[in-house]
């Protein structure tokens, strides 16, 4: 259930409705907008009296939500969540670019594609050091020596750096790491998952391969619940029938996800196709669509890369897709003003 606050709600009547509500075993979850205050309402609002709370000299009205995730539902707050990873911001309307390879592989791999994608433009620093591979004969990652070499790569640029956690106790070298991604595997990893929502750090949650909106939603919502919103969701392509591509790049996540929540939402066009050569039209399509940003893999030789070689971009091809990201965004941006 959420509750709309007149305008300019009177700060004592406001703690008086607080208390009423606390008193009844509902935890709160205010969205202060420039506005009106909207209350969300977490816990079984079964036994409350709604006729009660509307006639609130404070309450402008009420709504019952149907949707199982509360923190992360757009109508507990309806103002998009705006996440910052030093200079650089996600969900501000902007298309954030992130770069780089599938697998951290050596210091001077990592730092190639580190400084020419920053030359490019992309904004954050992509690389797995813990890898999930179908077959354990693969490149595993080089784990804590991986995260090592990312981080020298993001000193040296000053890129903010993405890269994934496959186990909870990996957490401690992700110290540094300014984003910390949740691979489509793990989506419903719950004691990762609620491991993560005790930092503070923003979240790359990505789709799992057979998981729905509602489902993704709802593994946001349990990082949410334990403390931390800073999550941004990621379309990386689902299963489907057809297999001339990895995956299918579900376009339609974008304005679905943004419509039920107000969490950022990106897409990663590399692990959806599979294939170098459609990167570049499924980047503009990501634009085209309002994705908040793209996550894209980049080599420096793609031909000898340890993992996904096949769905890297060169360096040059790189920074073609990401001009064509930016001008598809500031048509966006002129577009939607
Ligand atoms: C990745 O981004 O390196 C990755 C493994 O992606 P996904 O979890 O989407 O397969
Ligand atoms: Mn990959």
């Amino acid at each position: 259930m959420i509750i709309i606050l007149k305008e300019n709600a009177d700060a004592q009547q406001f703690a008086t409705l607080e208390k009423w509500l606390t008193d009844r075993q509902m935890s709160l979850h205010v969205s202060k907008g420039s506005h009106r205050t909207i209350l969300g309402l977490i816990g079984d609002t079964s036994a409350l009296d709604v006729t009660l709370i509307q006639q609130m000299e404070i309450v402008e009205g009420i709504r019952r939500i149907q949707e199982p995730f509360k923190k992360a539902n757009r109508k507990f707050h309806p103002l998009d969540t705006v996440i910052r990873v030093k200079d650089t911001v996600i969900g501000d309307g902007s298309c954030c670019i992130i770069a780089g390879p599938c697998s951290v592989e050596t210091p001077e791999q990592i730092l190639t594609v580190a400084r020419s994608v920053k030359n490019s433009g992309a904004h954050i620093l992509r690389g797995g050091a813990f890898k999930p591979r179908t077959s354990p004969y693969s490149f595993q990652g080089l784990r804590a020596a991986g995260i090592k070499m990312l981080l020298d790569a993001a000193r040296e640029t000053g890129l903010p750096v993405v890269t994934e956690i496959m186990d909870l106790s990996q957490l401690e070298l992700f110290n540094d790491v300014d984003i910390i991604q949740v691979g489509a595997r793990n989506m419903q990893n719950f004691e990762l998952l609620h491991e993560l929502g005790h930092t503070r750090k923003p979240i790359l949650l990505k789709r799992g391969l057979a998981n729905t909106y509602q489902e993704l939603l709802m593994s946001a919502e349990h990082i949410m619940n334990a403390g931390n919103e800073n999550i941004i969701l990621c379309e990386r392509g689902i299963r489907t029938f057809e297999n001339h591509t990895r995956n299918t790049l579900d376009v339609s996540a974008v304005p679905a996800l943004k419509s039920l929540s107000h969490l950022p939402v990106i897409i990663d066009p590399s692990h959806a196709a599979g294939i170098a050569a459609f990167v570049r039209p499924l980047s503009r399509a990501a634009v085209a669509v309002g994705a908040d940003g793209l996550m894209i893999e980049v080599h420096n030789d793609p031909q000898h890369a340890l993992c996904d070689g096949s769905q890297s971009l060169t360096m040059p091809d790189f920074a073609k897709v990401a001009g064509d990201i930016r001008r598809f965004a500031s048509l966006r941006m002129e577009l939607e003003s």
